[in-house]
This record gives structure tokens, sequence and C-alpha cells, in this order.
């Protein structure tokens, strides 16, 4: 296996610190609002590396955090409250709104075939934690006290721009016109550990604390549970490529300073998805969610294999045009996959050319997870001369990684309706074949539309047509 190490900047072998065995952990979403499809992203591909690191034969060890805590709009200290900022406008606690998001987090994933990591860790379960941790900081002269706050210094800390490779001299704190600097900061990118004071609204959240009542700076969170859960020695840290800067950068320097070893072998980070302004943002522009995307008709699997088609590490611009040809993609290759879902495979044994293939879809993703190489090899499997036995041993072993539902996408179908309803749908496909058979286009498509807008989704297979709901 070779990864893309954020800290070299290069890929490199892949060597956990015990052979066999992974450490992972992954920074998980703030709930104060959905995850937008630009998080779920970053979730879809950390998805992947796990069960591509268990398909080739290692143990995962896999924790995320929910931050569940309140914390402020900028990465870097500054801002308001978007806890309590949602609280307010939707009329809840901040402790209903937490596992509101939280909930509707884990329902955008279960939809994305995203798996639940083995160990989830609400950042508000850890308080104690993250006390005992600032004590140890504080004892080895990391910390200050300044208006109610404490921070961490960064210039105790040799190595602060490791990860990011910045030149702090130049480094400004990306400055937003109604956000205000610290004045009580020794150095610009000094950030808090413990808040007791912030002058932008109140924390609902609190707790006492040796340094009076407050709460956790954020950064805090992802070092002192991935210390908990996953010990001193880290394999894998993930996260979208801008934590790099801030959250990453401040994560090495505490937990190392605490520790005083080094922490995480391989920084793993996955480029943005934006949108025709140019980024994607919860709080502005149009807000591109798994419900919206499902209320335009589409299914949120198609955008796991839109997701797929790109490589994690580059950039991918969405627009609804070239997620309307992916899911046309998805459908076509589900159409030629479903007649594979009934063949038993109990004990079929593959051929040299059957093992081929396998070992080149291992390969793509062993090479810096590359799943859109990945991806053609299944289109290779159905092309090839191999038996039909075989190919649903493979399709099966490749879909336990890209989890696109490829086996069981006909299973799944038809439920929820009524037979009137039912009936409909299967009217309105016998008048599509006879459209199509006359290539009267525009009419087969208009038939399409009207059932996708009903929520209806058909399914071409050399059968003839299926359909889901
Ligand atoms: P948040 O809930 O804002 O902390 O973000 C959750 C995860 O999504 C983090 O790993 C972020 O780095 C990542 N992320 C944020 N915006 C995007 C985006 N536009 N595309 C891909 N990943 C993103
Ligand atoms: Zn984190």
């Amino acid at each position: 296996m070779k990864l893309y190490n954020s800290l070299t900047r290069s890929v490199v072998p892949f060597e956990p610190w015990t052979p066999g065995e992974v450490s992972m952990y992954t920074c998980g979403p703030t709930v104060y609002n959905y995850a937008h499809i630009g998080n779920l992203r970053t979730y879809i591909h950390e998805d992947v590396l796990e069960k591509t690191l268990e398909f080739l034969g290692y143990t995962v060890h896999r924790v995320m955090n929910i931050t569940d805590v309140g914390h402020l709009e900028s990465d870097a200290d500054e801002g308001e409250d978007k806890m309590l900022l949602s609280a307010r406008k939707e009329r809840k606690t901040v402790w209903e709104v937490a596992q509101y998001y939280t909930d509707a987090f884990f329902e955008d994933c279960g939809k994305l075939n995203i798996r639940k990591p083995e160990v989830l860790a609400k950042a508000t379960d850890y308080i104690e934690d993250y006390i005992e941790f600032i004590r140890g900081l504080e004892e080895k002269g990391y910390t200050y006290f300044a208006n109610g706050n404490v921070y961490f210094d960064i210039s105790k800390f040799e190595d602060y721009t490791r990860l990011s490779k910045m030149d702090l001299d130049t480094l400004k704190i990306a400055h937003r016109e109604d956000v205000d600097e610290d004045a009580h900061k020794k150095n610009p990118q000094d950030f808090v550990l413990w808040f007791t004071k912030s002058k932008f609204g109140k924390q609902a959240m609190k707790w006492d604390s040796p340094w009076g009542v407050g709460y956790p700076g954020w950064h805090i969170e992802c070092s002192v549970i991935a210390l908990k859960t996953l010990g001193e020695r880290l394999d894998i840290h993930c996260g979208g490529v801008d934590h790099i800067p801030i959250h990453h950068t401040n994560e090495i320097a505490q937990t190392e300073s605490y520790t005083g070893k080094k922490w995480t072998k391989y920084w793993w980070h996955s480029e943005f998805l934006i949108d025709h302004t140019g980024k994607m943002s919860k709080s502005s522009g149009e807000f591109l969610t798994v419900s919206l995307l499902e209320s335009k008709g589409f299914d949120p699997l198609s955008y796991r294999y839109y997701v797929l088609n790109s490589h994690y590490r580059k950039q991918l611009a969405f627009s609804f045009e070239s997620l309307e040809m992916a899911e046309r993609a998805f459908e076509k290759l589900k159409g030629k996959t479903a007649p594979f879902t009934s063949i038993p495979t109990e004990g079929v044994e593959l051929s040299k050319k059957g093992s081929d293939l396998l070992e080149a879809f291992k390969g793509h993703l062993a090479d810096d997870l590359n799943t859109p190489n990945a991806m053609t090899v299944l289109y290779d499997v159905l092309k090839s001369e191999i038996k039909d036995e075989e190919k649903a041993v493979l399709l099966d072993k490749m879909d336990q990684v890209l989890s696109l539902g490829l086996l069981d996408a006909v299973e799944k179908s038809n439920t929820g309706v009524s037979e009137d309803e039912a009936a409909y749908i299967e009217e309105m496909i016998t008048m599509r074949s006879t459209a199509k058979k006359e290539k009267n286009w525009a009419v087969a498509d208009a038939i399409r539309y009207e059932l996708k807008e009903k929520g209806v989704e058909l399914i071409d297979t050399p059968e003839g047509t299926t359909w889901k709901k």
C-alpha cells in the first residue's frame, strides 16, 4: 500500500507502527447543521480508505469524534458560537441541536453506505480528560493565561509549521471583516485550550475547571480523544485539506508537547468539493445536502458513484449536470450487475483471469486509493470472458470497498408502493419501451423524467427495465 502523506508531501509506502494493525482517527462533523455534500465527499473517501485497508488484510481501529461542543465560527478561535446561533434560530436547546444533527449525519452516512466507525466519541463526554491534558501542558510550561482564557504558546513548540510548511512571518490568520483578532495572544497563531471568556455571545454548554467555568477549545478534543482511544502513536489522521493550516497543525503541537513523542505517521487529507462559487459552505450560498439531492430525484448512491470517479486528492467541481451524467452511468452499471445478484457464489474458485482482475483492482486501490482506476476494473470484469459465477464473486468482493450496493440494487427495489402505483409504473415502462422501439426518444425521456419526479428510478437491464422507489 502506498499513500500520500501530507507531512512529506509525497506518496510513500504505508508502514503502520505495528505491522498489520492500523489506528485511524478521523475528524468528525460539527453538529450544528446538516452536513453538506462536500463534507460527505471527505467521509466517503475516508470510508473507502478504511475498507481498502481491511481489503488488503489490515485490522483497522477507527475512531471519529462528534463535535457537539459549541465552537466559534473561525478555526482560529474567532467569531460567534455556531451551536448557539443554530439553537436560537431553531428554538431548541444546544443539546437538542447537537443530537438532532448527529442523527441527521448518520442518516446521510447510511444513505451513502458510509460505515459507522468502530468508535464514535462525543466531544462532551471527555471534559475531564481535556482538563487533565491542559494541566499537563501547563506543568510543562506550554500555556499562559490571559483575559480568562488558557492559551497554547506556539513559540514553545519547535516544529509548529511541520505540517503546514508555512512561513510564520508571512502567515496571517485568515482575517474576516466581522472578526476581530484577539489582542491577548502572544503570537498570532496561539490558540485557546480552555475558554472562560469569549466576547462573542454566551456559551450555553459550560463546565467547571481549575481556570473557571467555561468550555474547551476545538483542537483539543481531537488530540485528547485520539490519545484516549488509540494511544500515543497514531498511524493515520484524516480530515479535509482545510484542516492542515490550523486544526491539524495545532493538534500536532499540543499532542507532541504533552507526550514528548512523535505522534501521527501519516496525515491524510481529502481535497474539496467546490460549487460554482468556488467553495461550499454551511452558512452561505446554495446549501447542498443529501436531502436536497433526493428531493431532486437523485439516488444518494449516485453521488457516491460520482465521488468515487474522482481521486480524493483532486478538487471536484460539483454541478447537477455532472451528477446527472454520473447517475445515468450508475444506472447503466446497475443494469449490468443486476443479473449477478441471484448467482450463488459459494465455493467458486477464481481462474487466472479472474485473479488477475482482482489483483488489478487491489493494485489501483493500493496506489494511493486510485478509485477512478479501480472502477474501470469493475467494467473490465463485466466485459471479460470469465464465467458468470466468477463475475458474481468479483463484483461482490469489489463492492465490499466501493459499497455501491451493486448486488442488492434490484433486491431492494419495489418496496413501499401501492398496487395501483406499481401498475401505473409498469404501464409507463411499457409505454417507454414502445417509444424507444419507435426511436421516439423525447417521449421515452419524458416518461423517465415524470417517474423520477415521483421518486421512481428506472433501471435498464439486459432482461428489460426494472424500477425502484
Ligand atoms: P466540519 O463539520 O465543517 O468540521 O467538516 C467536516 C469534514 O468535512 C472535515 O473533515 C472538513 O475538512 C471536511 N470539509 C469541509 N468542507 C468540505 C468541502 N467543501 N469538500 C470536502 N470536504 C470538506
Ligand atoms: Zn479534528
